[in-house]
């Protein structure tokens, strides 16, 4: 019985001992790799990928004039409500928003705005730095939507960028495309 139970006790440990052995040798294997660590924000920034769901945006048309007729599907579908929109009608019977919020500290970027609005007028877009100490700051009007940028051209990856401190923090980046960080990545 007792031979028996030193065997068994003998296998344990070297099965602790293999577990022990493959543990180091990853790290082992890590520590002589290229390192994976993105130095985001102020040594390297990501770009998103074309179907990214950043920020909300509204759109203008041809003439310039905001495509938004106000009314108010995107509202309605919002799972979180979220989106508040407030009609007027001109003097030619078109509606317009007098006022469109968007509270982007509710909002769960599932894009249903973007498919139920009949104008195109709305879309989320490719900002993702809008992080703020007070929700406040997150309740977004149309005219910031008007101002805020587009859909992204581009298919991702991750660029050199400089965090400008100067005036307010920034991230700038002048490539419009980058490495695939993602290949960085080892797999077995
Ligand atoms: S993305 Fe979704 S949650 Fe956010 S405003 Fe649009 S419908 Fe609402
Ligand atoms: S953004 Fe589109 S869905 Fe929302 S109120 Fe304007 S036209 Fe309607």
């Amino acid at each position: 019985m007792s031979r028996a139970l030193d065997k068994a006790g003998t296998w344990i440990g070297w099965a602790f001992f293999a577990d022990l052995a493959s543990g180091l040798a990853l790290t082992i294997g890590y520590m002589f790799s290229r390192p994976v660590t993105m130095q985001y924000p102020d040594r390297e920034k990501w770009l998103p990928y074309s179907r990214y769901r950043g920020h909300h945006f509204l759109k203008r048309d041809e003439a310039g004039e905001i495509k938004c007729v106000a009314c108010e599907l995107c509202a309605r579908i919002c799972p979180c409500d979220c989106i508040e929109v407030v009609p007027y009608e001109d003097e030619n019977g078109q509606r317009h928003p007098a006022k469109f919020e968007i509270d982007t500290a509710r909002c769960l970027f599932c894009g249903l705005c973007e498919d139920a609005c009949p104008a195109d007028a709305i879309a989320l877009g490719q900002q993702y730095e809008f992080s703020s100490f007070s929700s406040r700051d997150l309740v977004i009007g149309r005219d910031d939507l008007l101002a805020k940028p587009g859909k992204a051209m581009t298919g991702g990856g991750v660029v050199a960028a400089r965090l400008n401190t100067a005036e307010a923090l920034q991230v700038e980046a002048s490539a419009l495309r980058g490495y695939d960080w993602w290949r960085n990545i080892r797999r077995r």
